[in-house]
């Protein structure tokens, strides 16, 4: 066991999210993402959902912002996008964790914002490079609170919805994912040990689309919470 003394210097501490009706806070480890988990926006992004299932990627945890608020507009892109989702809190670890006990694995709920350097995520798909810096950029995972309230994951005709500026962009029932919650967690699971701490994206319905400086996101999820983004007029003002 290494020594806390023996540290050359100290990191940033883990992302916290506040919990609803608590005065604790959920520390975020790792943030993973679903990718084309809803059929019309696989189709969207030019997908054959039929074809190809869901899979999954990464956003390093301090990508995490939490409550959102005032958020900084990103650099080196032309065409940021936004996608609301479902995000699962994991409070258990797990591995091969079949869907049927996937439930107990779940701390709670939040709903999220899985922004987007959509301009770079095309030349990395074309260059057949990786997704990081399209994805993985700071500040580009809001997260709302974490609702422990919901007991069943079965949200059936529930709402995840986006306005940009007051204007409804997005708009699912997230029982239309291809791959429930569980099943996300399942499969996620197959591919590396799941542990308390983890955000798991569940994925973005249909109408992703740009965001300027200087627009307002107002994300929900019925029965999860709501969350809302300003985004600067200044490009970048660190
Ligand atoms: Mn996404």
């Amino acid at each position: 066991m290494i020594q806390k003394s023996t540290l050359a210097f100290k990191i940033q501490a883990p992302p916290l999210v506040p919990i609803y009706g608590s005065e604790l806070f959920f520390p975020v480890r790792r943030i993973w993402c679903v990718g084309r988990n809803f059929v019309d926006h696989a189709l969207e992004m030019g997908g054959q959902p039929e074809k190809e299932p869901p899979f999954f990627f990464a956003k390093p945890a301090d990508a995490v912002v939490p409550l959102g608020g005032v958020i900084n507009f990103p650099t080196k892109t032309e065409d940021l996008h936004h996608e609301v989702e479902l995000a699962v809190a994991i409070g258990k670890p797990g591995q091969n964790i079949p869907a049927g006990s996937a439930h107990d694995h779940i701390f709670g709920y939040a709903v999220a914002l899985d922004m987007t350097r959509r301009d770079v995520q095309a030349e990395a798909k074309r260059k057949g490079r990786p997704w990081d810096l399209a994805k993985g950029f700071d500040e580009s995972c809001p997260v709302s609170a974490i609702n422990r309230s919901i007991i069943s994951s079965d949200f059936g005709t529930a709402c995840l919805s986006l306005q940009v500026n007051g204007v409804t962009k997005q708009s699912a029932q997230i029982g239309d994912m291809i791959l429930s919650v569980e099943e996300c967690l399942s499969e996620l699971s197959q591919w590396v040990k799941l542990e308390a701490g983890d955000l798991l994206l569940t994925g973005t319905p249909a109408g992703v689309g740009p965001v300027k400086a200087g627009d307002v996101l107002s994300a929900s999820c019925d029965g999860v919470g709501q969350l809302d983004v300003h985004y600067t007029a200044a490009r970048d003002h660190r």
